[in-house]
């Protein structure tokens, strides 16, 4: 990714981020050990991570912006995690 490509006017737009992505990648941690045919090569991990962000619905915010509590609990992240393994293992993306 080039950096340039994330400016507008000169004003570096790379560090405001969805914040579900951390929370997500925290859970992949916690959830694909739980799948022990799981491969974790970089297209499934990618795959996984895709799949589950697809679910949500983006929510960008400017670095060092406090969330509430609150907007965490509509989403089971765990459950969308699980899912997308589970159509991982199912469907590859690679022989
Ligand atoms: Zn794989």
């Amino acid at each position: 990714m080039k950096k340039e490509k994330y400016q507008s006017f000169g004003v570096d737009l790379s560090n405001v981020r969805n914040v579900w992505e951390s929370k997500v990648i925290k859970y992949m941690n916690e959830v694909l050990p739980e799948f022990p045919e799981f491969d974790y090569c970089a297209i499934c991990i990618q795959d996984v991570y895709a799949l589950a962000m697809n679910q949500l619905t983006p929510k960008y915010v400017q670095q060092g912006t406090v969330l509430l509590k609150k907007e965490y609990v509509d989403h089971d992240f765990k459950d969308i995690i699980e899912e997308a393994v589970e159509k991982v293992l199912k469907n590859p993306n690679h022989p």
